[in-house]
């Protein structure tokens, strides 16, 4: 497994819609892997093959406490196939955007079919911050991040904080 750079938003590779993945086979499991250890060394709960650069419908997650054995998801071409009536308010970070956290509304459950590791497909009923994180996920393969739930001007209040952190980073190295 190897460690993959994750990309920092404003990021063109964030906005692409991604295409969906032919079959899973040794490669986009390689990728699957490669993604959680990258995720579980930024210590994120979830994320989506187009942090890491590549703008394929792929997503991993694993919402287990420090305290928990770990329960990793692997996804490949997540669709919602049902959405509960109520909604639900999580205030959600991103690896992509970091540091900074914003209350997003969403369907508070949802039924999500896959193809996981080993290109069965499979559904999966979720509720809170799973559905949550989920959805997060799945709308990062459309290149929606968080912030585009967020009203304009909180949104813009993220981006101008992010692109001041990006300029400064330029200038440290
Ligand atoms: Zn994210």
């Amino acid at each position: 497994m190897a460690k993959l750079d994750i990309i920092v938003a404003p990021d063109p590779r964030l906005k692409v819609k991604c295409k969906a993945v032919a079959q899973v086979d040794a490669q986009v499991r390689r990728l699957m892997d490669d993604m959680l250890e990258t995720m579980y060394a930024a210590a994120g709960i979830g994320l989506a093959a187009p942090q890491v650069g590549i703008a394929r419908r792929v997503i991993v997650l694993d919402i287990a406490k420090d305290d928990e054995e770990p329960r990793p998801l692997r996804m490949a071409n997540p669709e919602l196939v049902w959405v509960s009536q109520e909604d639900a308010t999580f205030n959600e970070g991103c690896l992509s955007v970091p540091e900074l956290y914003g209350d997003v509304v969403r369907p508070a459950a949802i039924r999500v079919r896959y193809l996981d590791h080993e290109n069965e497909v499979r559904e999966l009923a979720a509720e809170g911050m799973l559905a949550t994180c989920i959805q997060h996920e799945m709308d990062h393969l459309d290149g929606i991040l968080f912030v585009d739930h967020l009203t304009a001007l909180k949104r813009n209040i993220i981006l101008r904080k992010l692109v001041k952190a990006k300029k400064s980073a330029d200038v440290a190295v």
